[in-house]
């Protein structure tokens, strides 16, 4: 199949029509009850222009680059809708911060339908910042350019580090102006907005069912339940009371195994409320996320969390089962013991814990051996990186060039660790630390045990440990370039995130430690909701 524009695709919209909508098409602000979406057309914006596409993405759904104006750049902003579009925004609502917040819904992104993929699988288009829908409530419906660089990055690096994620498809500007007071303190300022073009199988989360369930609306409850089972659960059969038992338990299966890789690559998503948490597993809704950098359970980017820390990259393990007992909570008029739907929270706990294991003994070049050994050397490395303040991902992907001398007879592995954590460590710590410097020999003892080569064993861990990942200054220093108008900060940092794991020499500066200028930088190293 040729690949083609975007105004030349015919959209499905099963969502819409199989699913009880509102029709009424008009943006006010309101509580939608007895609907599980409304239709809702996008506002159109200045000028749209295209910034950045997602090349690998668009191939696989037989896209066509667009010309930076014109038709399909017209769709990509929602300026243009072709015929077989049916537009809408979604109702859901959530906890947040652990409070029930009632209807919030899609209050800026607006989904356009499917699309088929080159496999025949279906992919869902979303634009967020595509104006107002009725679940806007007192909010513009847009989005600003810096959220919208930070979301069609991350979504993108993520998939390239392998873990489970919606993804982006295109970044748009719309030459319009959008108002926000970034540092919520009264100094509300305009800035350029944009547009990101965002893609899932479907957009569906925890919170959309938590809302039919509040409001006893068990009917689109159930019909919600089906419709996800029979198209993104088709595995599972047809739907019955154990059939929602056994999908509940793939969900807090999908759910752990994201939550493992999120541990092991220190991604902390920043506003993990329910109405942020994807039916499908995926990492979704990317807002005042952040990447570690001295390794510590209790950071997090989001300054609206800087009191109760709830959502800290070590709070997120606890997080997601605090969600999927919410979630679980929502599935019980749909099953007739609500006692059935309590394994899958084991399922849970025994998953999260088995695949942080088997991603942390790839990442240290180990192959399954001693299980109880090996679980203790892996379970206790967060506490000894936290000790000195290590770079994880400078840590590991240091360790992977390390292990030749590691392995070497004769070494002198002092000298190999010292050497390790004067790249990896944040501060000059005062003395070794002990903790880590334990770790390290306890680690180098089991890898003597490896049966593969040296050279063998470094290559599957400079498989399995990124040099690059979307460091928060990084994604700063790519904004502000692109709102002066110069796009190539982003292209580079784009094009190296697509391959993470190799080497790049002329981006050395791309895989650095965050330099000290940018550790109290406020958007630099933390962020607030403003987007
Ligand atoms: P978030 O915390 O970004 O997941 O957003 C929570 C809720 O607020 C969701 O229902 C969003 O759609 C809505 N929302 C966030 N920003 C805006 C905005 N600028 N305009 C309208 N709705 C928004
Ligand atoms: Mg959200």
């Amino acid at each position: 199949m040729p690949a083609v524009q975007l105004d030349e695709i015919t959209f499905e919209n099963p969502f819409v029509e199989e699913l009880r909508g509102e029709a009424s098409g008009t943006s006010g602000s309101r509580q939608v009850p007895g609907y599980c979406y409304s239709r809702v057309a996008p506002t159109p914006v200045r000028e749209p222009r295209l910034l950045a596409w997602s090349e690998e993405l668009a191939e696989y759904l037989g896209l066509e680059k667009p010309a930076e104006r014109g038709a399909a750049v017209a769709i990509l902003a929602g300026n243009i809708l072709t015929p077989s579009m049916k537009p809408f925004a979604a109702r859901y609502g959530g906890h947040q911060f652990g409070n029930w917040a009632g209807q919030l819904g899609d209050g800026r992104a607006i989904s356009l339908g499917q699309v088929p993929a080159l496999d025949g699988s279906r992919w869902e288009i979303q634009l967020k910042g595509a104006g107002p829908t009725p679940y806007s409530r007192r909010a513009d419906g847009r989005a600003v350019l810096r959220s919208s660089v930070r979301e069609f990055l991350c979504s993108e690096a993520m998939h390239y580090l392998g873990v489970p994620t919606t993804r982006a498809l295109s970044l748009v500007s719309t030459g319009d102006e959008v108002m926000r007071d970034i540092f919520y303190n009264g100094n509300a300022a305009p800035e350029p907005g944009a547009i990101v073009a965002r893609v899932a199988p479907t957009f569906i989360r925890f919170g959309s069912f938590q809302l039919l369930a509040a409001h006893a609306e068990v009917d689109n409850l159930r019909a919600l339940a089906d419709y996800t089972i029979r198209h993104h659960y088709p595995e599972l059969g047809a739907p019955s009371e154990e059939v929602y038992v056994r999908w509940f338990e793939e969900i807090a299966r999908r759910t752990a195994v994201m939550v493992a890789h999120w541990m092991t690559v220190g991604f902390v998503h920043g506003v993990m409320n329910t109405d942020n948490m994807s039916v499908l597993g995926l990492t979704i809704d990317y807002g005042p996320y952040g990447w570690l950098e001295p390794y510590d359970p209790e950071w997090t980017p989001n300054t609206t969390d800087f009191g109760s820390r709830r959502y800290a990259f070590g709070q997120q393990p606890r997080v997601a089962l605090w969600n999927l007992m919410a979630l679980a909570q929502a599935l019980v008029p749909l099953v007739a013991d609500a006692q059935a739907l309590r394994p899958a929270l084991t399922v849970y706990a025994d998953t999260l814990a088995a695949s942080q294991h088997e991603l942390l003994l790839a990442k240290l070049g180990l192959t399954p051996h001693n299980p109880a050994p090996d679980r203790a050397l892996t379970e206790a490395l967060p506490a000894a990186l936290a000790g000195p303040a290590v770079d994880m991902t400078i840590f590991l992907r240091q360790l992977s060039r390390l292990v030749p001398a590691l392995l070497a007879p004769g070494t002198n592995e002092a000298e190999v660790f010292s050497e390790l954590l004067a790249k990896a460590a944040y501060l000059p710590a005062p003395g070794p630390d002990q903790g880590l410097l334990d770790w390290l020999a306890r680690y180098a003892q089991r890898l003597r045990q490896e049966a593969g080569s040296p050279e063998a064993i470094q290559l599957g861990m400079l498989r399995a440990n990124p040099k690059y990942v979307l460091r928060n200054y990084l994604a700063q220093q790519a904004i502000e370039a692109a709102e002066a108008g110069d796009l190539t900060p982003l292209e580079t940092l784009f094009r190296v995130l697509k391959t993470p794991f190799d080497e790049h020499p002329e981006h050395e500066a791309l895989a650095a430690r965050r330099p000290d200028w940018a550790s109290n930088k406020p958007v630099s190293a933390t962020l607030s909701c403003s987007s």
